[in-house]
């Protein structure tokens, strides 16, 4: 076995490896580009090696300086975890002729399944099931069209070098097919280099499953199959194994399929054979990923397996632990990817500060892969992924039903998230009856994706309650019990004991009373009507709440923009909901008492284009101070109030993450 390895990934894979690696008292050597300093996987491993700029093209991809960041480590093998260099033939060899060990395939295994096309072509000798369709060499568009005419619309263009549902395009009849071979072949030729594409039957409702398969020198076995059905842009959402309503006969079949698919080409290793099968079970070859799979957890589930040690003993040139008799499938097991994206705006991804982050917790059903903690920075430069939960239980039902509790108590704040899709679809009654093809989230978008009701009156009645807690605590006397302000029978001068906290949901506006009562209570004046109320904070610095015979308790994150409006965002009932704060100046007020020695924060990560002040300089309130280019827009950062510019911590084209500080700045007393 190794004593060292090095891992060219980050995130949560990366992590992932380290944690395996540690069990196994093997030492870990992490890579790291600039935006990656101080990630977790960095602070996982035992060693970390800096190779480069943010952009994964100048770090992740550089071949030369994971090698070279092993052999200064003294590294005997690579993890590769998956993507980035992972499924790259000239990076296994590199490694191979550095000395260093590959923990993959052998290269040309990588090569053979680098190509959709080729595969294929490979598959058809190894008498594997293909979808009908055209992978032959001439991409003549009069031929590709007659092909696809043969095979019978719909049919599916995808590009051979394809990957991530680039380069791919549905076409429901003759006359689209010109056009979208075009645009299947200008992405191709964007994204991968290489505008070659194949043509193929289009399946309605189909099912995506997939075969986990290892091998060593000289025996090759499948871990079942995995169901990655729920999608979205044919990406997967939700992973489980093992596939519902799966006959024995068929998993059988599919099993043995994928390993003949692996003998032939002499695979080592942990690999994936996808398949793609009708609603009547029919299943076709789709693509063989070379590596370890995202979703690999749920295997590991239901297996009782660790396929990253598997990958480590075999790698090092020992045997697989068990042979295929020795494997049983037990319970169920389910994953979601947790991604900071928006799925109301087409899944767009989100970045930002992680301000605040409650993942849930692992025990003896509940595991969590994840690469970030609360403080991290989503960037834009690698995928958005936050963490990836897996449940295993002892059925489908119970698995399903404790996902869609465990997404309703995750607290993400400073990036959008997929949480309340992950446990719609969780909780969905077609999903849990087992309706399940790759067009669900489609079909289902409406009830998935149930247009924000209103807030109702408790969401508005913890946001001011969460208001009040903090207009205490930011007294100038809060903790002097001898204060009239700490008084709480409704003392207040030149007022009626009274506040007024106005909010915005959306568009609408909505303005709450707040009553201090004698004995302490609260009375709101809520839009649905007036309700009596208790607050009171907890050690754990959550809200503890009565409101009319209710009690409860919620988080509530309070977030400050740059323009010095607030969010809320509130977690209660299993639910979250984000209320703007409508009151700058007050805000300014409380905020200026403890602005003395305020700072200037990144509002979105960004380059900093102009800087308009030095130190020493004296500022008045709302002066620009430096231009931040963010998400291809410039925003202007202005002085929160009259004061000096004590230093300025950054030089005009630095990059810099959501929140840094970018001035140090004194405010006037
Ligand atoms: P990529 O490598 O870009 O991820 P895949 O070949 O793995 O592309 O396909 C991704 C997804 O696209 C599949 O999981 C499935 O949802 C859909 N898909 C692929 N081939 C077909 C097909 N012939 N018919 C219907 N859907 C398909």
């Amino acid at each position: 076995m190794f004593s060292k390895i090095l891992i060219a990934n980050r995130g949560e894979i990366a992590c992932r490896v380290i944690k395996t690696a540690r069990r196994l008292g093997i030492k870990t050597v992490a890579v790291y580009s600039d935006a990656d300093r101080g990630a977790r996987h960095v602070a996982m491993a035992d060693e970390a090696a800096h190779i480069g700029p943010s952009a994964a093209r100048e770090s992740y991809l550089v071949a030369d300086k994971i090698i070279e960041a092993a052999r200064r480590t003294g590294a005997q093998a690579v993890h590769p975890g998956y993507g980035f260099l992972s499924e790259n033939a000239g990076f296994a060899e590199a490694c191979a002729a550095a000395g260093l060990v590959f923990i993959g395939p052998p290269p040309a295994a990588i090569r053979a399944m680098g190509s959709k096309s080729e595969a294929k072509k490979i598959m058809e000798k190894a008498k594997v099931p293909l979808v009908p369709g055209y992978h032959g060499d001439d991409q003549s568009p009069d031929l590709l069209a007659k092909e696809a005419q043969r095979i019978g619309f719909p049919v599916l263009i995808k590009a051979s070098a394809g990957g991530g549902g680039k380069g791919m395009r549905v076409v429901e009849a003759a006359e689209k097919f010109a056009d979208a071979l075009a645009g299947a072949k200008r992405e191709a030729k964007a994204a991968f280099a290489d505008d070659h594409v194949l043509v193929e039957k289009y399946l309605t409702r189909p099912r995506h499953i997939e075969i986990q398969v290892f091998a060593d020198s000289g025996d090759c076995l499948y871990l079942f199959e995995r169901d990655c059905s729920i999608q979205r842009r044919h990406q997967k959402v939700i992973e489980e194994a093992p596939a519902p309503n799966m006959d024995p006969l068929r998993r059988k079949a599919m099993g043995e399929a994928a390993v003949a698919a692996a003998r032939a080409i002499g695979y080592q290793g942990a690999g994936t054979v996808e398949f793609i099968a009708d609603q009547d079970g029919t299943f076709f070859f789709m693509e063989m990923n070379t590596r370890l799979q995202v979703e690999h957890p749920v295997t590991e589930a239901i297996t009782g397996q660790d396929l990253v040690e598997w990958q480590l003993v075999v790698a090092s040139g020992g045997r697989m632990p068990l042979t295929q008799d020795q494997l049983r499938i037990d319970g169920h097991a389910v994953e979601v990817r947790l991604y900071a994206e928006d799925p109301a705006r087409n899944f767009l991804p989100s970045t930002g500060t992680l301000v605040h982050l409650k993942l849930p917790e692992e025990g003896a059903h509940v595991r969590v892969d994840t690469g970030v903690r609360q403080g991290d920075t989503v960037t834009p430069f690698y995928d958005p992924m936050i963490a990836k939960v897996i449940v295993h239980d002892r059925d489908r039902t119970s698995a399903l039903r404790r996902m869609a509790a465990l997404m309703g108590e995750t607290e993400v704040v400073g990036v959008t998230t997929n949480a309340a899709l992950l446990k719609a679809l969780c909780g969905h009654p077609a999903f849990v009856g087992g309706e399940i093809d790759t067009g669900f989230i489609e079909r289902h978008r409406e009830s998935l994706f149930a247009t924000l009701a209103p807030a109702d009156d408790r969401a508005f009645a913890i946001a001011t309650l969460a208001r009040l807690v903090e207009w205490q605590d930011r007294l100038p006397t809060a903790g002097d019990p001898h204060s009239p302000w700490n008084e709480q029978n409704g003392f207040r001068l030149l007022d009626e004991g009274h506040d007024e906290v106005r909010w915005k949901d959306g568009e609408r506006d909505v303005t709450v009373i707040a009553r201090r009562l004698r004995d302490g209570g609260l009375r709101l004046e809520l839009p649905g009507g007036a309700q009596a109320a208790r607050v009171r904070r907890t050690d754990d610095d959550k809200l503890a709440i009565g409101l009319g015979d209710d009690t409860f308790v919620a988080t509530v994150v309070r977030r400050v923009a740059i323009d010095g409006s607030a969010d809320y965002t509130l977690f209660a009932d299993g639910r979250s909901r984000r209320l703007r704060l409508v009151d700058p100046l007050d805000l300014a007020m409380y905020e200026a008492a403890g602005a003395a020695e305020a700072t200037v924060r990144a509002p979105l990560p960004g380059k900093i284009i102009d800087l308009k002040v030095k130190a020493g300089d004296t500022v008045s309130k709302g002066q620009p101070l430096l231009v931040l280019e963010a998400m291809k827009m410039e925003h202007t950062l202005a002085a929160p109030a009259d004061g000096t510019i004590k230093s300025v911590r950054y030089a005009v084209g630095e990059q810099v993450s959501e929140g840094a500080e970018l001035l140090e700045f004194e405010a006037a007393k």
